[in-house]
C-alpha cells in the first residue's frame, strides 16, 4: 500500500520546526529517521496531513561530553552511537545495546529521538535511558522543559510529550567511579525486537537498577541492593503480556533466566 497524501516541510532550525508543529497541531508529525513512521504511513496506521522533516536541523544531531553528562542530540543515528568512542567510554550500556537494534540499514537512519518518541515497549534505548537515569530535553512553543526518563514513558507507544513538542536531546549522567552496567536480550532472530531484554546498572550510591523491556506496556525498572533482591521481585513487578512469540508464563521465565545471567556480570 502507498502512504496517504501529505504535505511536506523541511525546516532548517528548531524554531522553524516548532512553529510548523504549532501551526498544524495534531495534523503534523515529526519525521526523523523514518524507519518506523514511513512503514506506519504505508500501512496507513498513521495519516498525518503534514510531515515535519527534522533531518536538516544540525543543532539536533551529535554527541557532546560535558563534565556532568553525555548529551545526545535527538537526531543522532543509531549507527553513530554504535561507533562512537565517547559512547563506548562513558555509556558502555548504550554501546552494548546498539548491535541488538534492528539491522545495519535501519541503524544507519534510525535516531535515538525517534526511538524514544515512538516508545515501543520492546525497544532497547528507552530501557537504557531508564537504567542510567537519563533526562529528556524537550522543546515546545513555551520553551524548553526537562523530563526524567522515569516520567517520560507513559504506556504503550505513549510518552509525556505534548502536542507540538520536539525531543531536542537526551542527557545521560556521567558514570560515577565504581559503577558498572550490563545488557542482554532474547529475540527470535538477531535484530528482531526483543521478546525480553534487560539493561542493568550498578552504582555504589544507588545499588542495582534493572530496566526490563518487552515484558509490559513500557520499560519497567526494578531496583534492589543486589541481584537476589531483583530476582525475588520479578514475579510481582513484571506483568508480561502474552504475544505471538510467548505466553505470559514463558516471558516471565525468560525474564528471570536473562536477568540471572546479566546481573551475574555485575556481581
Ligand atoms: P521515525 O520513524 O522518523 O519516527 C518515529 C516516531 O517518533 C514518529 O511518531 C515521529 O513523529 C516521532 N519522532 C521522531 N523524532 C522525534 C523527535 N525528535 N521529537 C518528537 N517526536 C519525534 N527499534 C528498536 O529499538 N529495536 C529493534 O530491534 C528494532 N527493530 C526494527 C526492525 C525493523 C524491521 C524496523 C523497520 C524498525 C526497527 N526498529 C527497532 C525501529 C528503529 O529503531 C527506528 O529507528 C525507531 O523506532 C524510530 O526512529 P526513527 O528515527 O526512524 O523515527
Amino acid at each position: 500500500m502507498k502512504a496517504p497524501r501529505f504535505a511536506y516541510a523541511r525546516p532548517a532550525s528548531v524554531a522553524e520546526a516548532l512553529a510548523l508543529l504549532d501551526r498544524h497541531k495534531d495534523d503534523a508529525r515529526v519525521l526523523a529517521g523514518g524507519q518506523s513512521l514511513v512503514p506506519m504511513l504505508n500501512f496507513r496506521v498513521a495519516a498525518p496531513k503534514v510531515l515535519v522533516d527534522i533531518n536538516r536541523i544540525s543543532a539536533l544531531a551529535g554527541i557532546k561530553v560535558t563534565k556532568t553528562h553525555v548529551r545526545i542530540g535527538a537526531l543522532t543515528r543509531h549507527v553513530e552511537l554504535e561507533r562512537s568512542p565517547d559512547i563506548a567510554k562513558h555509556l558502555p550500556l548504550v554501546a552494548s545495546a546498539m548491535p541488538h537494534i534492528a539491522h545495519p540499514a535501519i541503524r544507519n537512519r534510525g535516531t535515538i529521538g525517534g526511538s524514544c518518541a515512538l516508545a515501543d515497549p520492546a525497544a532497547e534505548l528507552p530501557a537504557c535511558a531508564l537504567a542510567l537515569g537519563a533526562t529528556f530535553v524537550v522543546a515546545g512553543k513555551k520553551g524548553e522543559r526537562r523530563i526524567a526518563a522515569g516520567d517520560f514513558f507513559k504506556g504503550l507507544y505513549a510518552t509525556a510529550l505534548k502536542s507540538g513538542e520536539l525531543i531536542v536531546a537526551i542527557e545521560f549522567p556521567l558514570a560515577k567511579p565504581g559503577s558498572a552496567s550490563a545488557f542482554g536480550e532474547l529475540a527470535r532472530r538477531h535484530g528482531d525486537y526483543a521478546m525480553v531484554g534487560v539493561a542493568a546498572h550498578r552504582s555504589a550510591k544507588d545499588g542495582l537498577c534493572a530496566a526490563f523491556f518487552g515484558v509490559g506496556d513500557r520499560p519497567k525498572v526494578v531496583e534492589a541492593d543486589d541481584a537476589d533482591g531483583i530476582l525475588s521481585k520479578l514475579e510481582t513487578e513484571l506483568e508480561p503480556r502474552a504475544d505471538l512469540h510467548a505466553s505470559t508464563a514463558m516471558k516471565l521465565h525468560l525474564a528471570k533466566v536473562l536477568a540471572g545471567r546479566v546481573l551475574k556480570e555485575l556481581a
